[in-house]
């Protein structure tokens, strides 16, 4: 008879996996209770020292799914850092989503995992319609101990020479297709719309060209 216990129904029959050392099972998925987790999916996980500053759930991919028994399912996972949590903290070109794939490795009871969710890259992230609350983007890996990031180099854009932030509306430049900030034009999204924009450094090289025509 199937009995249930904390919410895990009991299986009548053992899982499929690989049989290690010590009662393990290595497993390649994982159900719980209707949803399946399998090796390579990001997921959300409590985070047992929550603050106001942190939210509650911390990001990160599943490596490894450790079958003991019903009661014991540990699950090996590589953790995402939010900007707020690495050393440098929270930077202006970083997005409200932004995750960075640390080398943090962390064992938690699959009890912990409170659902899915999706790390994109920042291009797919970009193209998104609509951000829905379980999508993510990174473009940094994080070394927890050290608070290097890899790679330590990213393009600028714009006068401010800011690497790109997804929640920070730009414009094109017509002439040379640089990207702007709206904020650092002072430029409205409202006045933006239909903007034939063209930035300082083409519409002062155009005034040299025709000074020196007219000449
Ligand atoms: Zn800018
Ligand atoms: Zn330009």
């Amino acid at each position: 008879m199937a009995r249930t216990r904390g919410g895990l129904t009991r299986r009548s029959t053992k899982p499929e996996g690989t049989a290690s050392a010590a009662g393990r099972t290595r497993l390649e998925s994982y159900t719980i209770p209707t949803t399946t987790y399998r090796v390579g999916d990001c997921v959300l996980i409590s985070r047992p020292n929550a603050t106001a500053e942190l939210p509650a759930a911390l990001v990160a991919r599943i490596e490894g799914i450790d079958f003991y028994s019903v009661n014991k399912v540990d699950v090996h996972v590589r953790r995402y850092y939010r900007p707020e949590e690495t050393f440098e903290g929270a930077q202006r070109f970083h997005g409200r989503k932004e995750v960075f794939l640390s080398d943090h490795w962390q064992v938690v009871s699959v009890r912990a995992i409170e659902g899915k969710c999706t790390v994109h890259s920042l291009e797919d992230y970009m193209k998104l319609g609509n951000v829905g609350a379980a999508d993510y983007f990174c473009r940094f890996e994080y070394a927890h101990e050290t608070g290097a990031f890899h790679p330590n180099y990213v393009p600028v854009y714009c006068i401010c020479e800011m690497p790109r932030n997804p929640d920070l509306p730009m414009i094109h430049c017509r002439e040379c297709r640089h990207r702007y900030h709206l904020k650092c034009l002072g430029v409205t999204i409202e006045e933006a719309n239909g903007l034939n924009y063209v930035c300082s450094e083409c519409s002062s090289r155009k005034e040299c060209v025709s000074s020196v025509t007219n000449s």
